[in-house]
């Protein structure tokens, strides 16, 4: 039995009081089964777009995928998705249904949707309309492709992402033969778009499941992503790491809070370590130099995938900073919140948790990193002063004092360096006596 919510349900009664069969379609279905809340509603039905529009005419609607067959209508709950049945056509490009053919009955519709959890429809009367055993699979914890699996990524590559994300998501476990078909079809995936394949790998890598994921499709991973593929089976060889590099990667990125800049920094932070492994004399792995080598793959790698200029940042920061000392006091812990500020400094401590404890030895290193939390909580607490415009002097200040131009700015930091140090009191007049002293030891040289 499915709740349905009051939008969905008064949809369904206004098409087919009009005479169109209409179903609550595809996740939505599959959530509410396994009990979890689904985060949108999708409905499908017989009545054609011009047919839909007529139902819904006078209500705030989205017209932009009506030539696809969707209708979205703009509830008070959020946006429903409505879409006419239909079959896809051929896929010559593998990625695009050469055409849209709208088709009479759901069964026909559901036959072209890509795994069978995903292919079920419920009505409030009629039940639940399964013709591909999606319960089955559901309740066994399997994700089967609709029909022949190579035929379907032969037609659409993405589903094999899609694929990939789902087991990540809802920690189920490919059917065997979808996966080795998944596998046959990899290489179509060079056809799909950057950006569709970017929204895979982050539902992917944000999902409860990405450990076993990673582990288990690292080679479909690899195959998108073939910068990385040197990190799989490249042993560490040292006493601080139990796993590859891949493996440690892995459990860093389980570990990490499921957001996606985090969760990419942490696939991306030892990417270089392949390229910069050398092998000591006793035996030892060690891995110079690889934050900044893992900083300029993951460059090309985010500008491949065409990530925002603002995520780039955000993500390279972290990976080019992810085995500096985060501060083992409050002056170092004040000094990196002037340079960073106070969100790339949290960012920082998730990532550097994550690597922690995906290294699998040395525990105290993990309790280093909630002690340096507890700190920097401290500091802010204490209300520091962490940036220029904390200070209690300004720009018109110096000027007063006698600098000019560039000047001001240089002794402004100064002031700010010494108040973070503690080694100066943030009152104004401090800050000026300690001006003038720089301004008169300048003039003495
Ligand atoms: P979620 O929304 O949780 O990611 P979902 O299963 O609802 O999962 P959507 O992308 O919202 O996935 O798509 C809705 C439904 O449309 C899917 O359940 C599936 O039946 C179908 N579908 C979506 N994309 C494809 C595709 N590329 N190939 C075949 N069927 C698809
Ligand atoms: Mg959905």
């Amino acid at each position: 039995m499915i709740d349905l919510p009051a939008h969905a349900a008064r949809a369904i009664t206004l098409l087919e009081d009009a005479g169109y069969e209409t179903w609550a379609v595809g996740g939505c279905v599959r959530d509410s089964l396994r009990g979890a809340e689904p985060h949108d509603w999708d409905l499908c039905t017989a009545a054609k777009p011009a047919e839909m529009q007529a139902v819904f005419a006078g209500e705030r609607v989205l017209e932009t995928g009506l030539k696809h067959g969707t209708l979205t209508v703009l509830t008070g709950s959020g946006p429903l998705e409505i879409t006419s049945f239909r079959a896809d056509g051929g896929y010559s490009d593998g990625r695009h249904p050469d055409g849209v053919r709208f088709v009479p009955d759901v069964t026909a519709d559901l036959a072209r949707r890509d795994f069978t959890v995903g292919a079920m429809a419920w009505h409030p009367q009629r039940g639940l309309c399964d013709p591909f055993r999606g319960l089955d699979d559901l309740q066994d914890g399997i994700l089967r492709a609709v029909g022949d699996p190579d035929a379907r990524f032969q037609e659409d590559a993405l589903r094999i992402l899609r694929g990939v994300r789902f087991a990540s998501q809802l920690g189920f476990t490919v059917e065997t033969e979808t996966a080795a078909a998944m596998r046959r079809q990899v290489g179509r995936l060079s056809c799909i778009a950057a950006e569709r394949i970017r929204e895979e790998l982050t539902g992917m890598l944000c999902g409860r499941f990405a450990i076993r994921a990673l582990r288990d499709f690292s080679d479909i991973l690899t195959a998108v992503l073939p910068e990385l593929a040197p990190m799989v089976g490249c042993a560490q060889q040292n006493p601080y790491h139990l796993y590859d590099v891949w493996e440690h990667s892995a459990r860093a990125v389980g570990q990490a809070p499921a957001e996606p800049c985090l969760r990419w920094a942490m696939l991306l932070h030892d990417c270089g370590k392949p390229a910069c492994k050398t092998v000591d004399e006793n035996g030892v792995g060690h891995f110079y130099g690889h934050p900044k080598v893992s900083r300029d793959i993951a460059a090309s790698l985010l500008r491949r995938l065409r990530f925002s200029g603002e995520q780039t940042a955000r993500i390279l920061l972290l990976v080019e900073q992810h085995d500096r000392p985060l501060g083992d006091s409050d002056k170092l812990v004040r000094r990196r919140l002037v340079q960073i500020g106070e969100g790339r400094f949290r960012d920082l401590l998730a990532i550097k948790k994550g690597d922690a404890v995906g290294q699998g030895t040395h525990p105290e290193n993990v309790a280093e990193l909630w002690e340096t939390e507890r700190r920097l909580n401290e500091v802010l607490a204490q209300d520091a002063c962490l940036s220029l415009r904390q200070l209690a002097v300004n720009g018109d200040d110096m000027t007063a004092l006698g600098l000019h131009g560039p000047a001001v700015g240089e002794m402004l930091h100064r002031l700010l360096d010494a108040v973070v140090d503690g080694t100066l009191d943030n009152t104004q007049q401090a800050l000026l006596a300690f001006a003038r002293a720089r301004m008169e030891e300048q003039n003495d040289q």
